[in-house]
């Protein structure tokens, strides 16, 4: 019986050759940008202690109640299983910051990171159990210009992609004093209308009654047209502190809107939170990136409270905006010069050319072989080379070489002291 090849796991992708120039294109100037901002990279392990999710993110939250990978690596203890797969960047740059004693870094502290995340969810279209972020975390900072910092490079990073009619969504979800009085009014709308809503709905009402408002389905979004709307419950130091916020995005030309339904999946946030989509995308279904405020989850996590602000973007959800939008990322520079020669003279004389171009950053691929010449330049075609250096042994003994240009099939003979400069007079 044939067995049946193996496939990647559900929810994962292989990243193919070529896709690979739109992955390194965000990667790329992710990583550019935020430096160019006084982001500093940080990579974490793939997995941590459980506990700092179940605490961090929430219990009730779908990410830890549905979508964790747990780890087992020993069925008989106990204790292996209290590990899990990243869900998402945030809590681990946490755990780091309070293991390092970052709070005695220079405040605030800016990080970035890259990587992927794990979510056991349900694989549909644009969605992946194994999905890469890019995000940031500002630490030590409660002023809005920290949140203001979190949205504008979120926003310089998918412009500089070449993203074209972005907006941000914005609102604000107060703090400890003033959103309890919120959702005592929120329970209140609801008390009434808990028979129309799904029975997620129904369990966030006792659980965590902001999330009503975030419900994607529709039966529940028409009950939440005309529930009560927070940013007219903030108390004066929220009000203040979103509206300096939006000020500052007023500066830069950052195209926000506000949406008074917008809270985020996670317990963690208080006041500004944000997700970034494209125009007449009013219920979010192509968000590429996220975040907000999240001032007690340091605290949370076993430290002194701290301010802390950021974003994560989905790197999936780039690379397909970018595709909708026909962007193209910049071709790979492939091989360059392909050095072909012939007898043991030119072989020597070669490796010292394969030294000069390799030193001026010149891609170059030489193999001393000992195939015929045109096997090598079957070779060089096949690798998509842009130029060839001929150097058999008549050229060898008079210190010249033939380059030829493989796309125009033309070529001429040059003293070898000329060869790299003219190869890279070429290529520039
Ligand atoms: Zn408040
Ligand atoms: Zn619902």
């Amino acid at each position: 019986m044939s067995q049946q090849p193996y496939q990647a796991p559900r929810g994962t992708k292989d990243v193919l050759p070529e896709n690979q120039p739109y992955w390194q294109m965000v990667q790329d100037v992710s990583r550019k940008t935020l430096e160019g901002v006084g982001f500093q990279k940080i990579d974490l392990p793939h997995f941590e202690n459980a506990d700092i999710y179940n605490r961090g993110l929430g219990d009730q939250t779908d990410i830890v109640q549905k979508e964790m990978f747990l780890l087992q690596s020993s069925p008989e203890k106990s204790e292996d299983s209290s590990y899990a797969l990243r869900p998402e960047g945030t809590a681990g740059v946490v755990r780091s910051y309070i293991q390092h004693g970052m709070s005695s870094w220079s405040q605030p502290v800016r990080l970035y990171y890259i990587g992927a995340m794990f979510r056991r969810e349900r694989p549909q279209k644009g969605r992946y159990r194994e999905l890469y972020q890019a995000g940031v975390e500002i630490f030590g900072d409660a002023s809005p210009k920290s949140d203001y910092l979190a949205i504008m490079s979120a926003w310089e990073v998918l412009k500089r992609l070449g993203l074209k009619n972005l907006v941000v969504f914005a609102n604000s979800i107060g703090c400890s004093k003033c959103r309890p009085k919120y959702l005592a009014k929120l329970k209140k709308y609801y008390k009434e209308l808990l028979a129309n809503v799904c029975e997620d709905c129904q369990q966030r009402y006792e659980q965590n009654p902001l999330r009503l408002l975030d419900c994607k389905r529709e039966q529940c979004q028409n009950t939440t047209e005309n529930a009560p709307i927070i940013l007219d419950s903030l108390c004066n130091e929220c009000r203040n502190h979103f509206q300096q916020t939006l000020e500052y995005l007023d500066y830069f030309d950052i195209h926000y809107d506000l949406d008074p339904k917008l809270v985020r999946g996670l317990d963690y946030y208080n006041n500004t939170v944000f997700e970034i989509t494209v125009e007449n995308d009013r219920n979010r279904q192509n968000t590429i990136c996220g975040g907000g405020r999240y001032d007690g989850l340091v605290e949370m996590l076993g430290e002194t409270s701290t301010p802390a602000v950021g974003f994560a973007c989905g790197i999936e959800r780039i690379i397909r905006l970018l595709k909708e939008q026909g962007i193209k990322p910049p071709a790979s520079r492939g091989v360059e010069v392909c050095i072909l020669q012939l007898g043991e003279k030119a072989k020597e004389v070669s490796k010292e050319v394969y030294d000069q171009l390799s030193r001026e950053d010149i891609n170059v691929y030489f193999v001393p072989c000992n195939d015929g010449l045109r096997q090598q330049l079957q070779t060089a075609n096949k690798l998509n080379a842009r130029y060839a250096i001929i150097i058999g042994q008549r050229e060898a003994m008079k210190n010249e070489a033939i380059l030829r240009d493989l796309s125009g099939s033309t070529q001429e003979l040059l003293p070898s002291k000329f060869l790299v400069e003219e190869v890279k007079r070429r290529l520039s």
